[in-house]
């Protein structure tokens, strides 16, 4: 039994829903010869929707004009509709199926109003809007899937993904998610039905909808396999699975055969964009494999995701990623030195302004601290560690609180660098060779990352020079030396 996602781009047009069709029936047949069969899909809305779904919002709160929504009304209508008139011929199927689009623009045009009526929107407000892509795609997958003659019934997540109230990236709560998923999911399998699941959104107990992050289909996948336990968990988006690195920079990139579910989220929490950085978690536990496919290019085998790589063996980098539009700040001063609590002082700090720290470093001299935010973040950091630490500036304890602005965080992943000498030495040889200026430096306990700041105009140069030395545009088994 497996779980296939489906991405925006995956369900962008009608060619791509021809394509989605041909892959899940070949799968349904595939499926049908094994002692555990069943397709489970998840779909996100169709690409560019959610970000116009929010665009309307925003407008309407921002001019109060009731009427703002009606160009992008239209729109959304049209692009949906399109889809509907070239699969679904059935007269009956296409007004079913019509009523609810209608019903679905109908709710969002009563937000829209009532948010242009009060002139504000609430992050809860924003998130009933913004999951209403999922919400009118997935049904109409359900339906051009039935026209092609597969048994289908179109699930609203709202009714079985359970999550806190964390409005715009809700946490699911796993024990009722997974009560749920299985008693609606299972029976539909066993009659041979293929369950056509909405991606991104989710409910409160309570039954206020919920989404659970931007891109977070993806993550609604990792979250419905583990709880099926299904036996493969298939991310099908319109690149040839995870690079080595972004073929924008660096031409000879090459998708990857494997990772671990350890690289893949360092991956993604270093900016490589082919998956939600929660996407794997719930699947970890299982030890479900994940894939990551290509819908325009099928028979193309991707990137195998499971509990260990080939790196480990090879005691090898596997890629390197970028992190760009990042500010680095420095707290330093005597006023550090063997004084418990200033460090926590200074992320209180950061995390009462809520922003997100992305890597941090400490010299042993305990002299200074330094971590990385994102740049929109740093003025906000910078006024609270002067809050925070106004006593320690005015007697000289602290005598610097700064920030480097326009850096990038470049990331070298591999759990294979763990308890492998010579790697990092092999990083710092290749940017150096390049004379690029390493502003700071940092690796993760896991071992599975090295992390150099560099300044944005290096940091193509610093991505080439070490996708080169460890000469990643080859597959791993036919590099040479220890790396
Ligand atoms: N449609 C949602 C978004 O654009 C979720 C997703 O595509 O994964 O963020
Ligand atoms: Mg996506």
């Amino acid at each position: 039994m497996i779980v296939m996602k489906f991405g925006g781009t995956s369900v962008g047009s009608i060619e791509a829903f021809a394509q989605v069709a041909k892959i899940v029936k070949q799968k349904m047949a595939e499926q049908s010869t094994t002692s555990h069969p069943g397709v489970v899909i998840v779909t996100s809305a169709m690409s560019g929707v959610t970000n116009t779904l929010i665009e309307a919002a925003k407008k309407a709160a921002s001019t109060g004009d009731e009427n703002a929504h009606r160009e992008i009304q239209n729109a959304l209508l049209a692009k949906h509709r399109a889809v509907a008139d070239y699969f679904v011929k059935d007269s009956t199927e296409r007004a079913a199926l019509d009523r609810l689009l209608e019903e679905r623009i109908a709710a969002l045009e009563r937000l829209w109003r009532g948010i242009a009526a009060l002139g504000e929107l609430t992050s809860r407000g924003l998130d009933i809007v913004s999951g209403m892509g999922e919400r009118i795609n997935a049904p109409l997958l359900a339906a051009v899937l039935r026209a092609q003659g597969l048994k289908t019934e179109a699930l609203d997540a709202t009714e079985l993904i359970v999550t806190d109230d964390l409005f715009g990236s809700a946490a699911p709560l796993m024990d009722l998610t997974e009560q749920r998923c299985r008693a609606r999911i299972l029976p539909l399998l066993e009659q041979g039905v293929v369950p056509v699941i909405t991606g991104f959104v989710g409910a409160t107990t309570r039954g206020i909808p919920t989404t659970l992050g931007r891109g977070a289909s993806d993550y609604s996948a990792g979250i419905i396999g583990a709880v099926i336990d299904a036996d493969e968990i298939q991310i099908w988006t319109d690149v040839n699975g995870v690079m080595t690195s972004d073929p924008r920079v660096v031409a000879n990139a090459r998708s990857l055969h494997q990772l671990s579910y350890e690289e893949v989220a360092e991956l993604a929490y270093y900016g490589a964009k082919v998956m939600h950085p929660k996407a794997v978690s719930p699947a970890v536990a299982k030890k479900i494999p994940v894939l990551v496919l290509n819908t325009f290019e099928p028979t193309h085998p991707g990137t195998r995701i499971l509990e260990h790589s080939n790196s480990e063996e090879m005691g090898s980098v596997k890629a390197v990623t970028a992190i760009r539009g990042m500010n680095l700040i420095t707290v330093a001063g005597r006023g550090f030195i063997g004084v418990p609590g200033t460090a926590a002082r200074t992320f209180g700090s950061v995390a009462s302004v809520g922003a997100n720290v992305l890597m941090i470093s400490q010299s042993s001299s305990e002299q200074s601290i330094c971590f990385v935010v994102p740049e929109l973040d740093a003025a906000k950091v910078i006024d609270a560690l002067h809050t925070e630490f106004r006593k320690e500036l005015d007697r000289s304890y602290i005598d610097q609180i700064s920030g480097h602005g326009n850096i990038v965080i470049v990331a070298v992943v591999g759990s294979g660098m763990r308890g492998t000498p010579g790697l990092a030495a092999g990083i710092f040889k290749a940017v150096s060779e390049q004379n690029i200026n390493v502003i700071a430096i940092a690796q993760g306990s896991s071992e599975a990352n090295v992390s150099l700041v560099v300044a944005d105009p290096d940091a193509n140069a610093a991505i080439r020079a070490i996708h080169d030395m460890f000469e990643l545009h080859k597959p791993t088994a036919e590099r040479t030396g220890t790396r």
